[in-house]
């Protein structure tokens, strides 16, 4: 265990001089050495375009997905391609469209169609907006954690032998303390470890956030 502390520190500090090496030959030659950056660039890019994914699923719902798939490398793609790419039906399409633009994740032209004489919607990715809104999910759910902790600081909770449903003080005086599943009787829990449990993960995030 110690052996391999000690060689992963070693394996940092090395890294952390290579890094500075880097730094000072970049400073010394006022020239980016360029190899590093590209293989930072194209890490940074594949973790942001899953990372657009999974905002769309948390913000619009899974069926996104397969419309940021579609357009991510694309410039300004017609709402009738991108209904025909991903086998989908245009008045869902454009649902789906319309719900990643209320948050910025998606931008569109309209354009007249010269041929047809009706206007086609070009929509592009716009994944810089991403990063805001990683910060605000995470915003909303440390808001959550925090509700949820307070709740559990604040009252009793009552569960059935069975585990059926686990209610607050207030909940188990309306059921007159009785399981509404099983029919048997709610004791008290410990809340001990919820408590705890949350307590880590509002940590967690916070960390993360700042
Ligand atoms: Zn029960």
């Amino acid at each position: 265990m110690k052996q391999k502390q000690k060689t992963k520190k070693k394996q940092i500090k090395k890294k952390n001089m290579k890094q500075k090496k880097i730094k000072q030959k970049s400073k010394l030659k006022q020239k980016p050495i360029q190899k590093p950056t590209l293989k930072k660039e194209k890490k940074q890019s594949k973790i942001t375009s899953h990372l657009v994914e999974e905002v769309a699923t948390e913000l619009v719902g899974e069926e996104a997905v397969p419309i940021i798939k579609y357009i991510k490398n694309k410039k300004s793609t017609s709402e009738f391609k991108i209904a025909s790419g991903i086998r989908e039906e245009i008045h869902k399409t454009r649902n789906i469209l319309y719900r990643l633009f209320d948050h910025s994740l998606v931008s569109f032209i309209r354009k007249k169609d010269k041929k047809k004489g009706w206007y086609i919607c070009y929509w592009d990715l716009e994944p810089q907006r991403v990063k805001y809104l990683v910060g605000k999910i995470k915003k909303q759910k440390l808001e959550n954690l925090k509700d949820r902790l307070k709740k559990e600081q604040s009252s009793t909770f009552f569960m059935c032998k069975n585990a059926c449903t686990r209610v607050d003080f207030e909940k188990a005086i309306d059921m007159e303390f009785k399981c509404p599943e099983c029919g048997s009787l709610m004791n008290q829990i410990d809340n001990k470890r919820t408590i705890e449990f949350l307590n880590n993960q509002i940590l967690e995030l916070e960390k993360e956030i700042a």
